[in-house]
């Protein structure tokens, strides 16, 4: 076991301020074209372009807009028709059975992945959906390279998949504690310095390929602050219907607070393309959260130019002459 570390405090110094106390939009009068192009302009300030550049601390945990309680009615319609939409989106791939959608949920505990994951796939028909969620590999999967598992469980074309963590965790929670990384029994000529360096080179690749063979891939950083987890642990502990879900080893997990942050921010540096872009998502606040992230995903979908399939001319006079048929049967 690696030695015990001081928690450290997330510093909040990226955080976008508010601006003459902004307040989130009526969005029920809009137009679907407009309300469209609101997901757009919305999740894009999350979005990782700046590659290279990227650094966690100028993407923010807080709303940049008013989340109090008299907002609540405006962002429940909010979610709730970025939910329908979604669900329509969705309808469409299936029908059209060429693109399918990875959607990959990475955090530190209590950040809200299950709540998030859970809100934006409510409206989403169940046949078009499979939600997958890794945990720390068994012996079966350590006796194969890190992406098998996940191989195994890419969504079917005109699905939607999601991954409750991932083959990102192969750069984070292993790479935070060195044992991990020895339990997965590579030969010692693969394990230097340059292994994370490497991994985010297969990673990139694997991806590209993958959007080459119609998998768009979205990825979500739920971007909660050392505060906040330490707010919704004690409440976990506090109340009785979320005793379940408290975690004594999740605790302990604080005192890699900073190892965990620079391996966040070094993956997304890495690995954020314009094909497969990683969302940082300010996740201090869940129902902001679920908005970002139902933006995002309805913005990739749109991007898809999806379509029902067409009929042709021939097609429809076979469907008549059967309505003839049916409606003729004595
Ligand atoms: P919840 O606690 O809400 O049920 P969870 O995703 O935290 O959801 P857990 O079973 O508590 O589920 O935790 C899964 C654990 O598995 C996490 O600590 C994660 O870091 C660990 N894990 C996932 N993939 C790997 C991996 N490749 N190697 C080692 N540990 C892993
Ligand atoms: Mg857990």
């Amino acid at each position: 076991m690696a030695p015990k570390k001081k928690p450290v405090k997330k510093k909040n110094s990226g955080r976008v301020p508010l601006e003459n106390n902004a307040k989130p939009e009526d969005l029920s009068t809009l137009s679907k074209k407009e309300l469209n192009e609101r997901a757009r302009k919305f999740s894009k300030q999350y979005r990782v372009t700046d590659g290279d550049k990227f650094q966690l601390k100028k993407y923010s945990t807080i709303p940049d807009v008013d989340m109090g309680p008299e907002e609540k009615p405006l962002i429940k319609q909010t979610l709730q028709l970025g939910v329908e939409e979604l669900a329509e989106l969705q309808d469409k791939m299936y029908a059209q059975d060429k693109w399918s959608l990875l959607l990959i949920f990475q955090a530190l505990d209590a950040a809200g992945k299950d709540g998030a994951i859970k809100h934006v796939m409510s409206g989403v028909n169940p046949q078009g959906c499979q939600v997958t969620a890794f945990k720390v590999p068994s012996a079966e999967e350590l006796d194969h390279d890190y992406l098998w598992r996940c191989q195994k469980n890419m969504p079917e074309r005109g699905r939607i998949g999601i991954f409750n963590r991932s083959y990102y965790e192969d750069v984070l929670v292993v790479r935070v504690h060195e044992p991990l990384l020895q339990a997965q029994k590579l030969p010692e000529k693969f394990v230097t310095e340059d292994i994370w360096e490497n991994r985010f080179k297969d990673i990139r690749n694997y991806e590209k390929y993958l959007y080459r063979n119609g998998t768009k891939i979205l990825k979500f950083f739920l971007n909660v602050s050392n505060k906040e987890q330490k707010k919704r642990f004690i409440e976990r502990i506090d109340n009785p219907k979320k005793n379940w879900k408290f975690s004594t080893a999740d605790v302990n997990e604080r005192n890699y607070w900073d190892d965990y942050m620079k391996a966040y921010e070094e993956m997304i540096r890495n690995t954020s393309t314009k094909e497969s872009p990683w969302y940082a998502v300010p996740a201090d606040n869940k129902s902001y959260a679920r908005m970002v992230i139902v933006s995002a995903i309805i913005k990739a979908m749109i991007d898809m130019g999806l379509e029902y399939p067409k009929v042709s001319n021939e097609e429809i006079a076979d469907l008549k002459a059967t309505r003839k048929i049916l409606i003729d049967e004595k």
